[in-house]
């Protein structure tokens, strides 16, 4: 299988993005699986601190393996969202094919300094194990939860002055090293209730391709408008996260299985699989997976 640093660099070549989709349980392992197999298409199932916790990171490390495999599907796995250096190590050990340390929550210089040590960290075990384990940093507050909303969570923004600038992508990304690069580029974690989420600044994101040597990431790749999100993997966008629309989805798929009177958990968990994977596939297919 293809290291994830190729195949992001394939997919961005050729205008596409690669799904990141972020895991809970078995159905959505299965779906990420069926869904990638039938687009034959890479993708990455992500996993948040809590979502590691729940499931068990070094089993989900063996299922991932296994999955390549039974499925023949170059499938990576990814950190999602780690908040303390101790917790990228432990993702780094435990054989996650990416790791994201998210200083957002920290000062711009703070930042700077955990992920250079991040950083350090991963390049003295790639080279010790002979991996190519990928290094993410994100710069710029998009919300924190995959959740609807009906305003904007506390603390986000999307004025001009709030997003990330061309300038800032090059230092961090200079400074830091990092391989994957998550800017605020008008993006939200979560979704509107009601209507589409906010536009991407694609412009800006075509400017900060141009300065950084390292893949953009999209997060909050939930409830965006469909031309809006081609035009963004147009502009370079090499990776996009989407959790808060495969939750949505579970809990209808769970909902209707109960509704039809269902109660073995595996037909009720079915019901679920099934709706997430159409929702993979179909965002596949937008991300350039035909
Ligand atoms: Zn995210």
């Amino acid at each position: 299988m293809k290291s994830l640093r190729d195949t992001a660099q394939e997919a961005v070549a050729n205008y596409k993005a690669i799904g990141h989709f972020n895991i809970s349980n078995r159905e959505g392992f299965n779906a990420v699986c069926l869904a990638a197999q039938k687009k034959n298409a890479p993708v990455i199932i992500g996993l948040s601190e809590g979502e590691r916790e729940f499931l068990g990171l070094d089993i989900v490390v063996r299922m991932v393996q296994e999955a390549r495999e039974t499925y023949q599907i170059p499938l990576y796995l990814n950190a999602d969202h780690t908040h303390s250096l101790k917790a990228v190590y432990e993702a780094v050990q435990a054989g996650c094919d990416a790791v994201l340390f998210d200083g957002t929550g920290m000062s711009w210089e703070e930042n700077i300094e955990q992920t250079k040590k991040a950083r350090e960290y991963i390049d003295a075990y790639n080279k010790k194990q002979g991996t190519d384990v990928l290094l993410e940093a994100e710069v710029g507050y998009i919300g924190s939860g995959s959740v609807i909303f009906e305003d904007l969570p506390k603390g986000v923004s999307l004025d001009d002055a709030s997003l990330t600038t061309p300038q800032q992508a090059e230092t961090f990304v200079k400074e830091t090293g990092v391989d994957l690069f998550a800017p605020a580029v008008g993006n939200v974690h979560g979704m509107y209730k009601n209507k589409k989420n906010p536009e991407l600044d694609t412009k800006r994101i075509g400017q900060i391709v141009e300065q950084i040597d390292a893949h953009l990431v999209l997060h909050g790749g939930s409830g965006i408008d469909d031309t809006n999100m081609k035009d963004a993997i147009k502009a370079g966008i090499g990776i996009v996260h989407v959790s808060t629309e495969l939750r949505i989805t579970w809990k209808e798929g769970i909902e209707e299985a109960f509704g039809k009177g269902e109660l073995a958990p595996y037909k009720v968990a079915a019901y679920a699989q099934k709706k997430m994977q159409d929702v993979i596939e179909t965002k596949l297919a937008l991300y350039g997976w035909n």
